[in-house]
This record gives C-alpha cells, sequence and structure tokens, in this order.
C-alpha cells in the first residue's frame, strides 16, 4: 500500500482480503467492492446498526452506501429481525408456494398501481432478464432499446455501455458476451429522445421493449429530464413495444411507489430489487396482466428459481416495507436533503468545483461545475478529486460508495448524531478534493 497517498489502519481487513485473494477472484465477490476505483483496502464489515458499519479492525463508519440501496430503514432494525428470526424458527426453504410470498406480492401491487401481477425472483439481475424475456415472448420482437451508462444488473444483452462497475472499471464491452447476444441490443445516450425516435425509424417492427433505468444511479444520480419518461412510453405505445421501468433501485426508496410515485409514467412492465428484500436476496418484476399472463405456468414464457419467493426474504422484505409508510420517507428525504447542503457547503468553501444531483433521498456528487445529463456528461468529471474525497472521508469514519459513478443512500437511522460525524469529516475531504492532482 505504500503507493497510496494515506495511511491505511486496516490490518486485520488488509489481512482478510490476502486471504479472499487466494480463493475468490479480485478477492470480492461483486467487483465494485474491492475498491479499485479509489485504492487501498476494502473494509470487511463484520456488523451494523443504525446508521453505522463496524469493520473487522473494530473502526465503526457512518454508513452512506446502504448496502448500496436496500437498507433504508438502518442496519438490524429490530422488527425485520424479529420477522426473520420468527420466519428461520419456521424453516428455510419450501420449494413450495407460501403464504409470505403472496402477502409481500400483495404489497407490493398495492403501491404501485401499475403492477396488476407480480414474479418473485431472487436479485435484480434475474427480474431484468426474465422481464426481457418476456417482452420479447408478448411482442415476438428481438430487438431491446437501452441507454449508456444505466446498469440493469449482468445480463448478457444488457452489458453493453452499463454503468456502475461497468462504468468503474471502463470496460466498454465484456469478454463472454457474444456478438449475437449483444446484436439485438441498441444502446442510445441517456436524456436523448430524438436518438429514441431515429431507432424505432430505422427498424419498424423490430423492438419489443425500451428498458431504462426510472432514474438513474448507476452512473452516478442523473434523474431523467422533464418529458423523457413520458416520452418513452409515447414512443413505446406508437410503436408497437414495452416500456420496462427498471426500479430496483429506486423502487421503494425514493417513494411509496418508487420513482413511479415521482413522475406518475405508466411502464407496461416494471423490475424491483434491493428495498424490497430488507437485505436479503429477493427482487421481482411485474406489471400489465395481459403481458404477465405470458410466463409459465399461465402462458408459454419459462421463468423459474428455486429460491424464488424464499420464506425468510420474503418476510424481510415484507417487514420493511410495512414500515415505510410516508412519515419514514419524509424522514430519509429530510436527512438525504441535510447532509446534500453539508456536502455542496463544504466543497463550496474549499472552491471545488462540483455539481451535486439528487433524485429524491437518492444522490450524488460529481467533480464538475456542469449539469450532469448522460453518460459522456458523467466520464468527463474529475473522478481524481473522488478518490481523495473518499480516502479523506474513510480515514475518518465516513463510508461513501468507493466510486464516482455511485449514487450515496441514507436510511431512517441516519440521526442527528451520525449527521454530526460526516459534518465533522467533511472540511477535511473537501480540502483533500481540492488539493487532488489528476494521476
Ligand atoms: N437494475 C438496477 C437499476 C440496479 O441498480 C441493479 C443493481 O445495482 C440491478 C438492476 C441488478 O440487481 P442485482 O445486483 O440484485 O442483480
Amino acid at each position: 500500500m505504500s503507493e497510496m497517498p494515506y495511511s491505511y489502519d486496516a490490518p486485520v481487513s488488509q489481512a482478510l482480503f490476502d486471504r479472499a485473494a487466494a480463493v475468490t477472484p479480485g478477492g470480492v465477490n461483486s467487483p465494485v467492492r474491492a475498491f479499485r476505483a479509489v485504492g487501498g483496502t476494502p473494509r470487511f464489515m463484520v456488523s451494523g446498526r443504525g446508521p453505522y458499519l463496524t469493520d473487522a479492525d473494530g473502526r465503526e463508519y457512518v454508513d452512506l452506501v446502504c448496502s448500496w440501496g436496500p437498507m433504508i430503514l438502518g442496519h438490524s432494525h429490530p422488527e425485520v429481525i424479529a420477522a426473520v428470526q420468527d420466519a428461520v424458527s419456521r424453516g428455510t426453504s419450501f420449494g413450495t408456494p407460501g403464504e409470505g410470498e403472496v402477502a409481500l406480492a400483495e404489497e407490493i401491487v398495492a403501491r404501485v398501481e401499475p403492477v396488476d401481477q407480480v414474479r418473485l425472483v431472487s436479485s435484480g439481475t434475474e427480474a431484468t432478464m426474465s422481464a426481457i424475456r418476456l417482452a420479447r415472448g408478448f411482442t415476438r420482437r428481438t430487438k431491446v432499446i437501452k441507454f449508456a451508462g444505466c446498469y440493469h444488473g449482468h445480463v448478457d444483452s444488457l452489458l453493453a455501455a452499463a454503468g456502475s462497475g461497468v462504468a468503474t472499471f471502463a470496460l466498454p464491452d465484456t469478454p463472454g458476451v457474444t456478438g449475437a447476444q449483444a446484436a439485438d441490443t441498441i444502446v442510445l445516450p441517456y436524456n436523448d429522445l430524438e436518438a429514441v425516435h431515429e431507432a424505432f425509424h430505422r427498424h419498424p417492427g423490430e423492438i419489443a421493449c425500451v428498458i431504462t433505468e426510472a432514474s438513474p444511479g448507476n452512473m452516478g444520480v442523473v434523474p431523467p429530464l422533464p418529458g423523457f419518461n413520458q416520452g418513452l412510453k409515447d414512443a413505446c405505445a406508437t410503436n408497437g413495444a414495452l416500456y420496462i421501468s427498471d426500479e430496483v433501485m429506486t423502487g421503494f426508496r425514493t417513494s411509496r411507489a418508487g420513482w413511479y410515485g415521482v413522475d406518475g409514467v405508466r411502464p407496461d412492465l416494471m423490475t424491483f430489487g434491493k428495498v424490497m428484500g430488507g437485505g436479503f436476496p429477493a427482487a421481482a418484476f411485474g406489471g400489465r396482466a395481459d403481458v404477465m399472463e405470458h410466463l409459465a405456468p399461465a402462458g408459454p414464457v419459462y421463468q423459474a428459481g428455486t429460491l424464488s419467493g424464499n420464506p425468510v426474504a420474503t418476510a424481510a422484505g415484507l417487514a420493511q416495507l410495512r414500515l415505510l409508510d410516508d412519515a419514514a420517507y419524509a424522514k430519509v428525504n429530510a436527512v438525504s436533503a441535510q447532509i446534500q447542503a453539508l456536502v455542496s457547503e463544504a466543497l463550496t468553501k474549499e472552491g471545488v468545483a462540483h455539481t451535486l444531483q439528487n433524485a429524491s433521498n437518492m444522490f450524488s456528487v460529481f467533480f464538475t461545475d456542469r449539469p450532469v445529463r448522460d453518460y459522456e456528461d458523467a466520464k468527463a468529471q474529475e473522478s481524481y478529486r473522488f478518490t481523495a474525497f473518499f480516502q479523506s472521508l474513510l480515514a475518518n469514519g465516513v463510508y461513501l460508495p468507493p466510486s464516482s459513478f455511485e449514487s450515496w443512500f441514507v436510511s431512517t437511522a441516519h440521526d442527528e448524531r451520525a449527521v454530526q460525524r460526516i459534518a465533522d469529516a467533511l472540511p477535511a475531504a473537501a480540502r483533500a478534493a481540492a488539493e487532488a492532482t489528476r494521476a
């Protein structure tokens, strides 16, 4: 670690990382966790409580990642833990239908008006993969439009110009995805309706669906411009394609009904994950009944899963969703606004060019003074300043996503004490960002 400009005080994490690297590629089970974009030792966490995480070296951090979104009530929420313990005490998996999955599906259908029916799966990747298959099966068309910088999980056909970890590592594509798998994917610039109209014009009767993050958080937070989502919906309706809104990140986070609750644009299909699993592997896709009825066993489009609707995961998700009332969202939104203001104030004070963007309580900082509307804008930021900012906050007990292409997440558990700890750490981090030089 001698090349790093910061002192690292994480010997136990480093020892675990060395062990991990011997048995797991890159030492992690999901690439962004490896800290490659920011350098240094990834912290191995041993426990989480409320807004705090504790690492293997015994250091406590204010957590601004919240497991990449799911932990909207903070860690170890007593009612979620009790629901999990109750479910576990009755068994962990039956491979049969159970009441918990019905209740979770009912909760989703009740919250998100365009969802008539929902199918539970175990990850966001499975949800988007299945939604695309269903859209193709329903329309009997092959092509899919996606947007550069939007990440929909590691689905082969959707890894073209994806954000998130793919953005972090600047891999335009990935080996292992064949030309045939990518050939039916049309990648367009985000927030560019003209490009969408042109694509429909060039491929008449061929486009099965448009998939978009409801409000992208995987190139940093880049909300849709006014009218963009409605324009997508209208273009799909005119051309006989389905409009798929990926709400894996925004669902049940940005409002009771996710981003749909914010912009009211009615998708044909939607995908969910993260918050709805309460920290367990649970995700879903759903939408119009006439489309969902094409899914096996009701219809011909095959989709299945050994652990789909797992009783422990559904108990956790249901407990979390039932606690997420209007007061909970008001609380997360308020603490998010407070932290955003503190970050902007600290950076402004040090004269650091930045743009803070939000989508309800999701937010991120771009080190540029220009608004970020698409992936090209996001990539044009001075990411080296983020590295310095991140490292300083980490050293002072604040845990940010280890990449400048990710949303920050807060929870109802982020109280005044946690906010004060962030406020105390920000001046030094802003100074580090100001002083950072291009590598
Ligand atoms: N879609 C979006 C918008 C996401 O942000 C993610 C993950 O971050 C996914 C899909 C994939 O979800 P998972 O990581 O559960 O497979």
